[in-house]
């Protein structure tokens, strides 16, 4: 009779039967990780503070931009108000949000990105697929939402504000997504909404090193070619994620303010992903911001005064004018408020005793001064900032 164990070959049923059972398992672990969805672990932190009328009235009166969120990541349809993780259209409104930068990472992120969220095959093996996929899916979210743009210079930001409308951007998390080290990707970037790019993300990469890396590795040759077209197409410098030694180099090569867009401060919380204080001088000396997380690695706990505290660092070393918003939403974090929670941290600003215009800045004024400061350089240049196409 088949299968009677007198007759089986000795060695290799058993062999045959754990590959059987190991295959199992890994199908059975997939299975799970695309059915459960972790984005339940991620709820909105609950309200903690009382929001005076005059924190919400000069909250709403202020431009407000954040310059990190991950929500690209998640499965969620933005134009829905969702129970879990951070950022939305509804909340973005809720929290008086005038313009919120979507990041675009091309790591696999926990597998996030792809695995569990059932991307398209293309998307597998090329991080270049994994941008162009999550610029496409949000260029369809804004089209089927009339209260939402993309933006694509400080004015327009402006303009939107002015009619209620909130503005988008992107921010690309590594140049690792250019493929082949193809640097003529880096327009179509910035015709499609992209407002700055960094070289590293959570790696060492063919452009530089990372802030968990290799301490020695600065900018690369093929960096120094990234800088160099990013000066000509306008696309800002990011140096969230860079190591010291890339951020110094970067910071030196590029032509306009350098923006970090979501980090904290070694010297209030040591952390390898935070800025030390030579690092933020070097940012403020050519005039950039530094977005400040409320969350995550960055930050001892993810609560209000801890969020003030790096601002505060910052703002003794270098002044008001280079501090800005960069929570870091959905970026896998437990942050002190959400984008509809927001007008505490103004509230919180004003209990501190911090004047309204330092708040205003903070808020939006001082990304928007590195962003028309941008505008103005490549309108003096021919062709001026990139232009949107026609929607
Ligand atoms: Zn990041």
């Amino acid at each position: 009779m088949r299968g009677e164990p007198q007759n089986r070959p000795p060695g290799p049923a058993p062999r045959r039967c754990r590959r059987r059972l190991a295959g199992l398992l890994a199908a059975a672990m997939l299975l799970a990780f695309v059915a459960v969805d972790p984005e339940a672990c991620f709820d909105p932190p609950a309200p903690r503070i009382e929001v005076s009328a005059r924190a919400r009235r000069l909250h709403e009166a202020a431009i407000v931009i954040d310059l990190h969120a991950d929500s690209m990541l998640w499965r969620r349809d933005l134009r829905q108000q969702a129970r879990h993780g951070h950022v939305d259209f509804p909340r973005l409104r809720a929290g008086g949000i005038d313009a919120q930068a979507i990041a675009l990472a091309s790591m696999w992120v926990i597998g996030l990105n792809a695995a569990h969220n059932l991307w398209p095959p293309a998307t597998w093996w090329s991080p270049w697929a994994r941008v162009s996929y999550q610029m496409d899916r949000l260029e369809a979210m804004v089209r089927a939402e009339p209260g939402v743009r993309l933006a694509r210079t400080a004015a327009e930001v402006r303009r939107n504000a002015a009619a209620g409308v909130i503005s988008l951007f992107h921010g690309v998390e590594g140049a690792h997504a250019l493929p082949d080290g193809d640097l003529e990707r880096l327009a179509e970037l910035a015709q499609r909404g992209v407002l700055y790019v960094a070289p590293v993300h959570m790696a060492d990469n063919a452009y530089g090193g990372h802030g968990g890396g290799d301490p020695a590795r600065g900018l690369t040759p093929l960096g120094r070619r990234l800088l160099e077209r990013m000066n000509e197409l306008g696309l800002l410098l990011d140096t969230a994620h860079a190591g010291s030694r890339t951020l110094q180099d970067a910071v030196a090569l590029t032509a306009f303010p350098p923006i970090n867009s979501h980090t904290g401060l070694k010297a209030v919380h040591e952390h390898w992903r935070n800025l030390s204080d030579d690092d933020v001088r070097a940012i403020a000396a050519r005039g950039g911001v530094i977005g400040i997380m409320f969350g995550g690695m960055a930050l001892a706990e993810p609560n209000v005064d801890e969020v003030l505290a790096h601002m505060e660092h910052a703002i003794r070393l270098v002044g008001d004018e280079h501090v800005a918003l960069g929570s870091d939403w959905d970026g896998w974090i437990r942050p002190a408020v959400d984008a509809a929670g927001l007008p505490q941290l103004t509230e919180a600003m004003l209990r501190r005793g911090w004047s309204e215009e330092r708040i205003r800045r903070i808020l939006g004024e001082n990304v928007l001064r590195v962003w028309s400061e941008r505008d103005r350089r490549l309108a003096e240049r021919q062709g001026g900032p990139p232009q949107a196409p026609a929607r």
